[in-house]
């Protein structure tokens, strides 16, 4: 049995954890987790492997600590404890103090609390899951991943919103973005499977997931994003409203009588696909139904590529040169029917679609879906997040043992 050849790959929700134990490429899962409902009484834990899947009632107080201290157990179990190398945390939020992963101390996790009022509901979890992960690997390296850190690129035109220079110098108001650690991995893959140095060359990444986002890459760098301070701003998503006129807030304030929160949870909970089918926030469920006719899947699977393909136009003016665009999450990568619809909007570009390529380019296939010719080119390349965070991971311990 190899010692320390393997990573732990965290990422804790307000009320979950999810869990991998990944090779040190990331290549190969040998362990998946998910605990549910924590800070319930219903707190459980499922674990899967080649075995298939099992669960755990968590005890009380089946907390983040409780679930880590479960996972311990399921590790020691499998006789896979004593070959987990360093633990990788996904943290949703560095702020301007991140632009890259870093080996977790003291100073560190002081600073991911100090971001807490950028993302309330996420970074707490993220600073219980990095203590309880302290307390059960106390000998382990730990690293922080950060979705917000490949966007530190951004040029201050790209990044500054149009508001008092105060509220940006006092406040942290700017535009930030999320998924960059996916669009890092895409980035990379993308070049992979173009055969092209990174350096040169122009991207603009879809990831379209539950939440979604668009990315203009240039040189590898991020150059601008659709998410901002939150990742509310930009695309249409599954229950989020994305781009809205601001003076919706006091609109409805005067007209419907809806207080600021209430206002809030509407535009990130009950919008966006979810909102305007009156159906689902779920894409497949959408098509289902808009095949069969059905009005608000029809607008909103329509909204959702509309808008998409405004802000890829957006963001090629972001990348200087758009040599392709990458499509990704499980949207991106599996729905041929949004693709079409965005690429038909733009057509505008240059785009000629390859509809067989399309159809075949499902369920984790990657590939080119334009014709021979086109230019720019349209990629599917599936997403990878816990390989990139076991691979950041990887790497920063070395850098420690060394
Ligand atoms: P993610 O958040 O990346 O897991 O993506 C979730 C979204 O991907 C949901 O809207 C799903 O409906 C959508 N999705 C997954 N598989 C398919 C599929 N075969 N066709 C269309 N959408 C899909």
């Amino acid at each position: 049995m190899a010692l320390h050849d393997l990573i732990l790959v965290l990422n804790c929700g307000s009320s979950s954890l999810k869990g991998a134990v990944l090779d040190a490429h990331g290549d190969t899962l040998l362990l998946g987790c998910l605990a549910e409902k924590l800070g319930t009484a219903e707190a459980l834990m499922t674990f899967k492997d080649e075995n298939g899947k099992r669960s755990v009632a968590l005890a009380a107080p089946g907390d983040h600590h409780t679930a880590v201290a479960a996972l311990l157990a399921e590790l020691q179990r499998l006789d896979l404890q004593a070959r987990i190398a360093a633990v990788g945390h996904r943290v949703v939020h560095g702020g301007e103090r991140f632009s890259a992963s870093t080996l977790i101390d003291d100073a560190v996790l002081a600073d991911i609390e100090a971001c807490i009022p950028l993302a309330p509901l996420h970074n707490p979890a993220h600073v219980a899951g990095i203590r309880a992960a302290r307390d059960a690997f106390p000998q382990l390296p730990q690293v922080a991943v950060f979705d917000t850190a490949f966007h530190q690129t951004l040029p201050e035109h790209a990044y500054r919103y149009a508001v008092p220079d105060a509220l940006y110098c006092q406040h942290g108001v700017r535009r930030y973005g999320f998924h960059g650690t996916s669009y890092r991995y895409v980035a990379a893959e993308s070049a992979r499977l173009l055969g092209r140095d990174m350096a040169g060359l122009g991207l603009v990444i879809a990831h379209l997931g539950n939440g979604a986002s668009v990315c203009a890459v240039r040189n590898g760098q991020s150059q601008d994003t659709s998410m901002g301070l939150t990742p509310l701003e930009g695309l249409v998503m599954g229950t989020r409203s994305g781009d809205i006129d601001p003076a919706i807030y006091p609109f409805l304030q005067a007209n419907t009588g809806m207080d600021l929160a209430a206002i809030n949870r509407m535009l990130n909970h009950e919008s966006g696909l979810l909102g305007l089918s009156g159906l689902s926030n779920d894409c497949r469920t959408l098509e289902a139904a808009a095949a069969e006719g059905h009005a608000g899947a029809q607008l909103a699977l329509a909204v959702f590529a509309y808008r998409l393909a405004k802000y890829i136009a957006a963001m090629a003016v972001a990348a200087g040169r758009l040599d392709a665009l990458v499509f990704t999450g499980g949207i991106g990568e599996n729905s041929e029917l949004i693709r079409a619809q965005a690429l038909q909007h733009l057509q505008v570009l240059g785009f000629v679609l390859d509809e067989a390529a399309n159809s075949a380019a499902r369920f984790g296939a990657a590939g080119i879906i334009t014709a021979e010719g086109s230019t720019p080119l349209a990629l599917v390349v599936p997403t990878n997040e816990e390989a990139m965070i076991a691979r950041d991971t990887a790497r920063l311990s070395q850098i420690q043992a060394a």
